[in-house]
Protein backbone atom coordinates (compact mmCIF):
# COMPACT_ATOMS: atom_id res chain seq x y z
CA UNK A 1 0.00 0.00 0.00
CA UNK A 2 1.50 3.62 -1.21
CA UNK A 3 1.01 5.68 2.08
CA UNK A 4 1.44 9.60 1.80
CA UNK A 5 5.12 10.63 3.61
CA UNK A 6 4.50 11.84 7.26
CA UNK A 7 4.65 15.33 6.34
CA UNK A 8 1.27 15.28 4.12
CA UNK A 9 -0.23 14.34 7.49
CA UNK A 10 -1.02 17.81 8.55
CA UNK A 11 -4.54 19.16 9.84
CA UNK A 12 -6.66 19.63 7.05
CA UNK A 13 -6.37 21.77 5.14
CA UNK A 14 -8.75 24.37 3.84
CA UNK A 15 -8.50 27.68 1.55
CA UNK A 16 -7.58 31.21 3.10
CA UNK A 17 -11.22 32.03 2.30
CA UNK A 18 -12.85 29.67 4.96
CA UNK A 19 -9.97 29.31 7.37
CA UNK A 20 -11.85 31.87 9.67
CA UNK A 21 -15.10 29.42 9.72
CA UNK A 22 -13.22 26.47 11.21
CA UNK A 23 -12.64 26.09 14.73
CA UNK A 24 -9.46 25.94 15.50
CA UNK A 25 -8.23 22.26 16.29
CA UNK A 26 -6.50 22.32 19.87
CA UNK A 27 -3.00 19.82 20.20
CA UNK A 28 -5.15 16.82 20.43
CA UNK A 29 -7.46 17.20 18.21
CA UNK A 30 -4.47 17.60 15.17
CA UNK A 31 -3.21 14.24 16.52
CA UNK A 32 -6.38 12.51 15.87
CA UNK A 33 -6.75 14.70 12.55
CA UNK A 34 -3.52 13.36 11.79
CA UNK A 35 -3.82 9.87 12.50
CA UNK A 36 -7.24 9.89 11.10
CA UNK A 37 -5.90 10.44 7.52
CA UNK A 38 -3.25 7.91 8.03
CA UNK A 39 -6.29 5.19 8.73
CA UNK A 40 -8.34 6.68 6.01
CA UNK A 41 -5.64 5.71 3.40
CA UNK A 42 -4.96 2.43 5.51
CA UNK A 43 -8.23 1.06 6.34
CA UNK A 44 -6.81 -2.20 7.41
CA UNK A 45 -8.79 -1.91 10.87
CA UNK A 46 -11.96 -1.17 9.34
CA UNK A 47 -13.76 -4.03 10.76
CA UNK A 48 -13.26 -3.56 13.87
CA UNK A 49 -15.07 -1.13 15.87
CA UNK A 50 -18.02 1.76 14.71
CA UNK A 51 -15.10 4.29 14.82
CA UNK A 52 -13.33 3.25 11.06
CA UNK A 53 -16.87 3.10 9.40
CA UNK A 54 -17.78 6.41 10.22
CA UNK A 55 -14.07 7.50 9.64
CA UNK A 56 -14.56 6.62 5.46
CA UNK A 57 -17.30 8.78 5.33
CA UNK A 58 -14.61 11.42 5.61
CA UNK A 59 -12.17 12.77 3.71
CA UNK A 60 -11.76 15.97 6.21
CA UNK A 61 -11.74 16.01 9.80
CA UNK A 62 -13.24 18.83 11.28
CA UNK A 63 -13.85 19.60 15.38
CA UNK A 64 -17.03 17.98 15.87
CA UNK A 65 -15.86 14.85 13.56
CA UNK A 66 -13.42 14.45 16.00
CA UNK A 67 -15.11 14.88 19.38
CA UNK A 68 -17.47 12.43 17.71
CA UNK A 69 -15.03 10.03 16.69
CA UNK A 70 -13.30 10.31 20.30
CA UNK A 71 -16.50 9.28 22.11
CA UNK A 72 -17.11 6.24 19.74
CA UNK A 73 -14.00 4.82 20.52
CA UNK A 74 -14.24 2.53 23.44
CA UNK A 75 -10.21 2.29 24.29
CA UNK A 76 -10.09 -1.50 23.03
CA UNK A 77 -6.57 -0.97 21.72
CA UNK A 78 -7.29 -3.78 19.04
CA UNK A 79 -6.31 -0.94 16.40
CA UNK A 80 -3.60 -0.25 18.27
CA UNK A 81 -2.15 -3.96 18.19
CA UNK A 82 -2.79 -4.59 14.29
CA UNK A 83 -1.83 -1.19 13.74
CA UNK A 84 1.66 -1.60 11.17
CA UNK A 85 2.08 2.03 11.69
CA UNK A 86 2.23 2.24 15.19
CA UNK A 87 5.79 2.79 17.37
CA UNK A 88 8.24 2.21 16.27
CA UNK A 89 7.13 2.55 12.87
CA UNK A 90 7.55 6.76 12.30
CA UNK A 91 3.98 7.42 11.98
CA UNK A 92 3.64 6.43 15.71
CA UNK A 93 -0.54 5.86 15.12
CA UNK A 94 -1.79 5.12 18.25
CA UNK A 95 -5.38 5.74 17.76
CA UNK A 96 -6.88 4.91 21.01
CA UNK A 97 -4.30 7.12 22.84
CA UNK A 98 -5.22 9.92 20.60
CA UNK A 99 -8.99 9.47 20.88
CA UNK A 100 -8.99 9.21 24.91
CA UNK A 101 -7.10 12.52 24.95
CA UNK A 102 -9.74 14.52 22.88
CA UNK A 103 -12.42 12.26 24.72
CA UNK A 104 -11.28 14.67 28.10
CA UNK A 105 -11.30 17.74 26.13
CA UNK A 106 -15.00 17.17 24.90
CA UNK A 107 -16.11 16.35 28.18
CA UNK A 108 -14.04 19.82 30.11
CA UNK A 109 -15.37 21.34 26.68
CA UNK A 110 -19.34 20.34 26.61
CA UNK A 111 -19.53 20.83 30.29
CA UNK A 112 -22.53 22.51 32.41
CA UNK A 113 -21.64 24.69 34.38
CA UNK A 114 -18.50 25.61 32.16
CA UNK A 115 -16.18 26.51 34.67
CA UNK A 116 -16.67 23.34 36.58
CA UNK A 117 -15.77 21.47 33.47
CA UNK A 118 -11.66 22.01 34.53
CA UNK A 119 -12.75 19.32 37.04
CA UNK A 120 -12.35 16.87 34.59
CA UNK A 121 -8.50 17.89 34.68
CA UNK A 122 -7.91 17.63 38.13
CA UNK A 123 -10.33 14.57 38.65
CA UNK A 124 -8.12 12.70 41.24
CA UNK A 125 -8.04 15.90 43.50
CA UNK A 126 -11.82 17.07 43.04
CA UNK A 127 -12.86 13.60 44.25
CA UNK A 128 -10.55 13.03 47.26
CA UNK A 129 -11.66 16.53 48.21
CA UNK A 130 -15.43 15.82 47.53
CA UNK A 131 -14.88 12.10 49.09
CA UNK A 132 -13.66 13.98 52.25
CA UNK A 133 -16.03 16.52 52.66
CA UNK A 134 -18.55 14.55 52.36
CA UNK A 135 -17.19 11.54 54.82
CA UNK A 136 -16.26 14.05 57.14
CA UNK A 137 -20.16 16.02 57.26
CA UNK A 138 -21.84 12.58 57.80
CA UNK A 139 -19.64 11.69 60.14
CA UNK A 140 -20.17 14.85 62.07
CA UNK A 141 -23.76 15.25 61.74
CA UNK A 142 -24.34 11.87 63.13
CA UNK A 143 -21.91 13.11 66.07
CA UNK A 144 -24.09 16.01 66.52
CA UNK A 145 -27.48 13.95 65.99
CA UNK A 146 -26.12 11.08 68.16
CA UNK A 147 -23.62 12.65 69.93
CA UNK A 148 -21.79 9.23 69.55
CA UNK A 149 -20.95 7.21 66.48
CA UNK A 150 -21.90 4.10 68.15
CA UNK A 151 -25.37 5.56 69.71
CA UNK A 152 -26.40 1.03 70.23
CA UNK A 153 -28.53 -0.76 68.19
CA UNK A 154 -31.47 0.77 66.63
CA UNK A 155 -32.94 -2.56 64.76
CA UNK A 156 -31.36 -0.73 61.49
CA UNK A 157 -33.82 2.33 61.88
CA UNK A 158 -31.67 4.67 59.58
CA UNK A 159 -33.94 7.06 60.05
CA UNK A 160 -33.85 7.48 63.74
CA UNK A 161 -30.07 9.15 62.39
CA UNK A 162 -31.13 10.73 59.62
CA UNK A 163 -34.74 11.79 58.87
CA UNK A 164 -36.31 10.42 55.85
CA UNK A 165 -37.29 13.68 53.98
CA UNK A 166 -33.96 15.39 55.21
CA UNK A 167 -31.79 12.22 53.20
CA UNK A 168 -34.73 12.65 50.44
CA UNK A 169 -33.89 16.56 50.36
CA UNK A 170 -29.86 16.07 50.25
CA UNK A 171 -29.48 13.03 47.99
CA UNK A 172 -32.33 14.15 45.68
CA UNK A 173 -30.90 17.62 45.05
CA UNK A 174 -27.61 16.54 44.56
CA UNK A 175 -28.53 13.63 42.03
CA UNK A 176 -30.93 16.14 40.57
CA UNK A 177 -28.46 18.87 39.61
CA UNK A 178 -25.61 15.30 38.31
CA UNK A 179 -28.28 14.42 36.34
CA UNK A 180 -29.33 18.12 34.69
CA UNK A 181 -25.75 18.78 34.09
CA UNK A 182 -24.91 15.74 32.59
CA UNK A 183 -27.94 16.32 30.34
CA UNK A 184 -27.45 20.19 29.32
CA UNK A 185 -23.64 18.42 28.53
CA UNK A 186 -24.44 15.82 26.38
CA UNK A 187 -27.01 18.32 24.54
CA UNK A 188 -24.53 20.75 23.88
CA UNK A 189 -22.34 17.88 22.69
CA UNK A 190 -24.82 16.29 20.48
CA UNK A 191 -25.78 20.00 19.16
CA UNK A 192 -21.70 20.04 18.29
CA UNK A 193 -21.10 17.03 16.44
CA UNK A 194 -25.20 16.77 14.38
CA UNK A 195 -26.28 18.83 12.17
CA UNK A 196 -29.26 21.06 12.65
CA UNK A 197 -31.21 19.11 9.41
CA UNK A 198 -34.16 16.85 9.86
CA UNK A 199 -32.08 13.98 8.82
CA UNK A 200 -30.69 13.75 12.33
CA UNK A 201 -33.42 13.10 13.64
CA UNK A 202 -32.86 9.47 15.09
CA UNK A 203 -35.60 6.38 13.67
CA UNK A 204 -36.61 3.97 16.04
CA UNK A 205 -34.69 1.56 14.18
CA UNK A 206 -31.43 3.77 14.74
CA UNK A 207 -32.39 3.88 18.49
CA UNK A 208 -32.74 0.10 18.71
CA UNK A 209 -29.53 -0.30 17.39
CA UNK A 210 -27.75 2.37 19.57
CA UNK A 211 -29.29 1.14 22.70
CA UNK A 212 -28.07 -3.00 21.47
CA UNK A 213 -24.54 -1.57 21.44
CA UNK A 214 -24.83 0.97 24.73
CA UNK A 215 -25.99 -2.45 26.85
CA UNK A 216 -24.26 -4.82 25.30
CA UNK A 217 -21.52 -3.17 24.85
CA UNK A 218 -20.98 -4.49 21.16
CA UNK A 219 -17.47 -2.73 20.37
CA UNK A 220 -15.67 -3.95 23.28
CA UNK A 221 -15.42 -7.34 21.68
CA UNK A 222 -12.48 -6.43 19.45
CA UNK A 223 -14.31 -6.69 16.26
CA UNK A 224 -13.99 -10.43 16.01
CA UNK A 225 -15.73 -11.44 19.06
CA UNK A 226 -12.55 -12.17 21.25
CA UNK A 227 -12.58 -9.20 23.36
CA UNK A 228 -10.74 -6.24 23.83
CA UNK A 229 -6.26 -6.51 24.10
CA UNK A 230 -5.29 -5.09 27.23
CA UNK A 231 -2.24 -6.07 28.68
CA UNK A 232 -0.40 -7.50 24.91
CA UNK A 233 -1.95 -9.11 22.09
CA UNK A 234 -3.75 -11.19 23.92
CA UNK A 235 -7.46 -11.13 23.63
CA UNK A 236 -9.84 -10.85 26.68
CA UNK A 237 -13.74 -10.29 27.09
CA UNK A 238 -13.52 -9.97 31.11
CA UNK A 239 -13.31 -6.26 30.55
CA UNK A 240 -16.52 -6.65 28.82
CA UNK A 241 -17.98 -8.66 31.60
CA UNK A 242 -16.63 -6.39 34.08
CA UNK A 243 -18.52 -3.33 32.81
CA UNK A 244 -21.63 -5.60 32.52
CA UNK A 245 -21.56 -6.37 35.98
CA UNK A 246 -20.77 -2.59 37.03
CA UNK A 247 -23.22 -1.24 34.82
CA UNK A 248 -26.40 -3.78 35.64
CA UNK A 249 -25.13 -3.50 39.48
CA UNK A 250 -25.30 0.19 39.04
CA UNK A 251 -29.16 -0.32 37.56
CA UNK A 252 -30.51 -3.14 40.23
CA UNK A 253 -29.00 -0.92 43.16
CA UNK A 254 -30.93 2.62 41.20
CA UNK A 255 -34.13 0.36 41.00
CA UNK A 256 -33.83 -0.54 44.52
CA UNK A 257 -33.89 2.88 45.85
CA UNK A 258 -36.64 3.94 43.56
CA UNK A 259 -38.72 0.87 44.49
CA UNK A 260 -37.75 1.47 48.02
CA UNK A 261 -38.95 5.68 47.41
CA UNK A 262 -41.89 4.13 46.11
CA UNK A 263 -42.70 2.17 49.05
CA UNK A 264 -41.85 4.88 51.49
CA UNK A 265 -44.40 7.30 49.62
CA UNK A 266 -46.45 5.56 48.01
CA UNK A 267 -47.63 2.13 49.73
CA UNK A 268 -46.17 4.34 53.15
CA UNK A 269 -44.36 0.82 54.08
CA UNK A 270 -41.27 2.29 56.12
CA UNK A 271 -38.18 0.69 55.90
CA UNK A 272 -35.90 -1.14 57.50
CA UNK A 273 -37.22 -3.45 55.00
CA UNK A 274 -36.98 -7.49 55.44
CA UNK A 275 -33.96 -9.61 54.17
CA UNK A 276 -36.27 -11.07 51.30
CA UNK A 277 -38.36 -7.89 50.08
CA UNK A 278 -37.93 -6.88 46.81
CA UNK A 279 -36.00 -3.68 47.28
CA UNK A 280 -33.50 -5.87 49.48
CA UNK A 281 -32.74 -8.37 47.07
CA UNK A 282 -32.55 -5.71 44.16
CA UNK A 283 -29.69 -3.62 46.10
CA UNK A 284 -28.08 -6.99 47.75
CA UNK A 285 -27.55 -8.26 43.64
CA UNK A 286 -26.60 -5.03 42.61
CA UNK A 287 -23.97 -4.59 45.51
CA UNK A 288 -22.56 -7.72 44.26
CA UNK A 289 -22.49 -6.88 41.28
CA UNK A 290 -20.61 -3.65 41.78
CA UNK A 291 -18.44 -5.56 43.72
CA UNK A 292 -17.41 -7.69 41.11
CA UNK A 293 -17.64 -5.64 38.67
CA UNK A 294 -15.38 -2.67 39.87
CA UNK A 295 -12.41 -5.22 41.57
CA UNK A 296 -12.28 -6.65 38.15
CA UNK A 297 -11.99 -3.34 36.11
CA UNK A 298 -9.47 -2.15 38.70
CA UNK A 299 -7.24 -4.93 38.16
CA UNK A 300 -7.43 -4.95 34.41
CA UNK A 301 -6.82 -1.04 34.38
CA UNK A 302 -3.67 -1.91 36.21
CA UNK A 303 -2.61 -4.67 33.93
CA UNK A 304 -3.17 -2.72 31.40
CA UNK A 305 -0.38 -1.64 28.64
CA UNK A 306 -0.02 2.20 29.09
CA UNK A 307 -0.03 2.67 25.47
CA UNK A 308 -3.72 1.90 25.78
CA UNK A 309 -5.71 5.36 26.31
CA UNK A 310 -4.50 8.08 28.37
CA UNK A 311 -2.39 7.79 31.45
CA UNK A 312 -2.70 10.74 32.35
CA UNK A 313 -6.41 9.96 32.99
CA UNK A 314 -5.52 7.38 35.22
CA UNK A 315 -6.23 8.75 37.98
CA UNK A 316 -9.94 9.73 37.32
CA UNK A 317 -10.54 5.97 35.76
CA UNK A 318 -9.03 4.46 39.02
CA UNK A 319 -10.68 7.02 41.64
CA UNK A 320 -14.13 5.98 40.15
CA UNK A 321 -13.77 2.45 40.01
CA UNK A 322 -12.57 2.72 43.74
CA UNK A 323 -15.59 4.40 44.19
CA UNK A 324 -18.03 2.40 43.19
CA UNK A 325 -16.48 -0.69 44.72
CA UNK A 326 -16.15 1.14 48.09
CA UNK A 327 -20.53 2.31 47.85
CA UNK A 328 -20.92 -1.42 47.13
CA UNK A 329 -18.64 -2.28 50.12
CA UNK A 330 -20.09 -0.12 52.31
CA UNK A 331 -23.55 -0.51 51.35
CA UNK A 332 -23.71 -4.53 51.96
CA UNK A 333 -21.48 -3.90 54.86
CA UNK A 334 -24.60 -1.22 56.61
CA UNK A 335 -27.17 -4.29 55.20
CA UNK A 336 -25.22 -7.13 57.32
CA UNK A 337 -24.64 -5.32 60.30
CA UNK A 338 -27.53 -2.71 60.32
CA UNK A 339 -29.03 -4.77 63.69
CA UNK A 340 -25.61 -4.11 65.50
CA UNK A 341 -24.30 -0.96 67.56
CA UNK A 342 -21.76 -0.01 64.28
CA UNK A 343 -24.77 0.82 62.44
CA UNK A 344 -24.61 4.69 62.92
CA UNK A 345 -20.79 4.50 61.88
CA UNK A 346 -21.48 1.88 58.95
CA UNK A 347 -24.63 4.76 57.76
CA UNK A 348 -22.75 8.07 57.96
CA UNK A 349 -19.98 6.29 56.07
CA UNK A 350 -22.02 4.54 53.51
CA UNK A 351 -24.02 8.05 52.95
CA UNK A 352 -20.81 9.95 52.57
CA UNK A 353 -19.19 7.68 49.39
CA UNK A 354 -22.90 8.22 47.94
CA UNK A 355 -22.41 11.99 48.38
CA UNK A 356 -19.13 12.21 47.24
CA UNK A 357 -20.36 10.14 44.16
CA UNK A 358 -23.14 11.82 43.28
CA UNK A 359 -21.52 15.44 43.84
CA UNK A 360 -18.31 14.07 41.20
CA UNK A 361 -20.62 12.21 38.61
CA UNK A 362 -21.12 15.56 36.29
CA UNK A 363 -16.79 16.17 36.39
CA UNK A 364 -15.67 12.77 36.11
CA UNK A 365 -15.56 9.29 34.48
CA UNK A 366 -19.16 8.42 35.10
CA UNK A 367 -19.62 11.13 31.61
CA UNK A 368 -17.53 8.42 29.48
CA UNK A 369 -21.08 6.36 29.34
CA UNK A 370 -23.67 9.63 28.30
CA UNK A 371 -21.28 10.73 25.60
CA UNK A 372 -20.33 7.19 24.14
CA UNK A 373 -24.13 6.34 23.98
CA UNK A 374 -24.65 9.86 22.16
CA UNK A 375 -22.00 8.92 19.78
CA UNK A 376 -23.53 5.72 19.28
CA UNK A 377 -26.47 7.26 18.31
CA UNK A 378 -25.36 9.34 16.02
CA UNK A 379 -23.49 6.62 14.37
CA UNK A 380 -26.72 4.87 13.97
CA UNK A 381 -28.61 7.44 12.49
CA UNK A 382 -25.99 8.27 10.12
CA UNK A 383 -25.29 5.01 8.43
CA UNK A 384 -29.14 5.05 7.68
CA UNK A 385 -28.29 8.24 5.45
CA UNK A 386 -26.49 7.69 2.20
CA UNK A 387 -22.98 8.13 1.95
CA UNK A 388 -21.50 11.27 0.25
CA UNK A 389 -18.72 10.13 -0.81
CA UNK A 390 -20.15 7.16 -2.53
CA UNK A 391 -22.76 9.28 -4.15
CA UNK A 392 -20.00 11.65 -5.29
CA UNK A 393 -18.61 8.65 -7.17
CA UNK A 394 -21.62 7.39 -8.70
S1 LIG B 1 -4.83 1.92 13.13
FE1 LIG B 1 -3.08 1.42 11.81
S2 LIG B 1 -3.63 -0.48 10.79
FE2 LIG B 1 -5.51 0.40 11.62
S3 LIG B 1 -6.39 1.60 9.95
FE3 LIG B 1 -5.13 2.97 11.20
S4 LIG B 1 -3.13 2.97 10.20
FE4 LIG B 1 -4.24 1.19 9.44
S1 LIG C 1 -9.29 1.34 20.24
FE1 LIG C 1 -10.89 -0.12 19.65
S2 LIG C 1 -12.75 1.10 19.69
FE2 LIG C 1 -11.05 2.57 19.62
S3 LIG C 1 -10.71 3.01 17.46
FE3 LIG C 1 -9.36 1.30 18.00
S4 LIG C 1 -10.53 -0.55 17.47
FE4 LIG C 1 -11.96 1.15 17.59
Amino acid sequence: MQLPEPSLFTPHSASDSQQHLIPLLNINETEVDRQMHICNACRYCEGFCAVFPAMTRRLDFSKADIHYLANLCHNCGACLHACQYAEPHEFAVNVPQAMAKVRLNTYVEYAWPAPLGKLYERNGLTLSLALAGALALFLLLTLLVKGTLFPGQLAGDFYAIFPHNTLALMFGGAFGFAVMALAIGVTRFWRAISPSDAAAVASSAAIAEASGAVLTLKYLDGGHGQGCNNANDHFTLWRRRFHHFTFYGFMLCLASTSLATLYHYVLDLQAPYPVLSLPVLLGTAGGIGLLVGPAGLLLLNYRRNPAHGDQAQAPMDRGFILLLFLISLSGLALLAWRDSGAMAMLLAIHLGLVMAFFLTMPYGKFAHGIFRSAALLKHAIEKRQPDRLKLGND
